[in-house]
């Protein structure tokens, strides 16, 4: 038996636990992925503090923006090969079959596995992916860069997206960090005004540096709605929630211009009052967001590839994990940390 080093959670209020364990076998449609980089998502520290509904079953490896190489492939692999650089992702498979896979919506099927979560995920030195579903990472790219567009890049894309918003118009992000600072870069690639928020003010000069035009400090700003509105002439069209506070959630729908839309994507574990009067008065839309399909994916990746957008990251090694878990939780974390899994 061979084993490799990986990050643990062992039970929701324990410390992740780096240790030995056995390297996984492939299944038929499976890859065995050697990885070199793994990106830490706000979702792999809910997933270790059992922070949603649904639990996932400890033991387990969280992870799910691994970036590496195959290492071997099961008998029915076609789409990938020994020595392709692939990625894990949250959509780690779905079932092909059902009627949200066949309309384009494999990201709400309901046999889908998430990677990290219900299939053991990129937080060790080897990781298995599902070959008709891993992100393809093309050559030439950073792999260490790249991993943050494996969820963060791909959610906030399909994110904007699904505000409806066109070029020229205004987009409020509100949270900056591992996923807010590429939202504010793809909403500028994708020819949209951005608007920030955030309650660090570091955070906010990380997006002015990525190209919002207006911020707002919902710390010291005291109607940070109202002011979103003056700054951008009657409120943003489109609004990205990614941030970890429910109180972001009615500051962004307040933000709104008339018949707006707001993409619903951080995941605290609380709730939110939506005000009855002027979501209907103002014909507003509330939606959440999910992740992005295979075809998102690519298309995320295309950008980063093009160089259109660039992740701001740290590179540490995968025994800093709680740590990094902590600093996350302080808030602490300029855009993602990329964990190196070989040191
Ligand atoms: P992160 O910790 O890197 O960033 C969170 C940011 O929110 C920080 O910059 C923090 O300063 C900011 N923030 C905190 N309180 C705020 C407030 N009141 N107003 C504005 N900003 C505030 O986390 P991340 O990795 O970017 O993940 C963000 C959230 O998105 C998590 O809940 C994660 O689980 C979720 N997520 C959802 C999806 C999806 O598909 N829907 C995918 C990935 C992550
Ligand atoms: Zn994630
Ligand atoms: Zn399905």
């Amino acid at each position: 038996m061979s084993t490799m080093k990986a990050a643990v959670v062992r039970s929701f209020d324990a410390e992740l636990d780096v240790t030995d364990i056995e390297i996984p076998t492939p299944g038929p449609h499976e890859a065995l992925v050697e990885v070199r980089y793994s990106g830490v998502c706000h979702t792999d520290l809910h997933a270790a503090r059992g922070d949603w509904p649904v639990k996932p079953t400890p033991p387990f490896v969280p992870g799910h923006e691994g970036a590496g190489t195959v290492v071997a492939v099961g008998d029915l692999v076609t789409r990938v090969q020994v020595g392709d650089r692939v990625g894990n992702a949250w959509l780690w498979s779905a079932c092909g079959e059902c009627e949200y896979c066949e309309t384009g919506w494999e990201t709400l099927c309901p046999q889908q596995k998430n990677g990290g979560y219900a299939v053991d995920g990129s937080f060790g030195q080897y990781m298995l992916v599902d070959s008709r579903y891993c992100p393809i990472i093309p050559d030439g790219v950073d792999l260490a860069a790249a991993a943050p567009i494996l969820c963060a890049g791909v959610t906030v894309y399909k994110g904007l997206k699904v505000t409806d918003t066109q070029p020229g118009e205004w987009v409020l992000v509100s949270g900056i960090g591992g996923l807010g600072h590429l939202a504010v870069q793809y909403a500028v690639a994708m020819g949209r005004r951005v608007a920030a928020i955030d309650v660090d003010e570091s955070k906010l000069a990380l997006a002015r540096k990525h190209g919002a035009e207006v911020t707002v400090n919902a710390a010291t700003e005291p109607h940070p709605s109202g002011r979103l509105q003056e700054l951008t002439g009657g409120g943003v069209h489109g609004a990205l929630v990614t941030a970890v506070n429910a109180h972001a959630f009615p500051q962004a729908v307040g933000a709104l211009r008339r018949g707006g839309t707001v993409s619903l994507v951080g995941l605290p574990p609380d709730q939110f009052p939506l005000d009855i009067f002027t979501t209907v008065l103002f014909g507003l839309t509330v939606r959440g967001s999910i992740v992005g399909t295979r075809k998102d994916m690519a298309e995320a990746i295309d950008f980063f590839a093009r160089g259109k957008v660039s992740p701001t990251y740290t590179v540490r090694p995968m025994s800093d994990i709680n740590a990094i878990f902590t600093e996350m939780e302080e808030g602490h974390i300029d855009g993602r940390i990329v964990m190196d899994m070989t040191a």
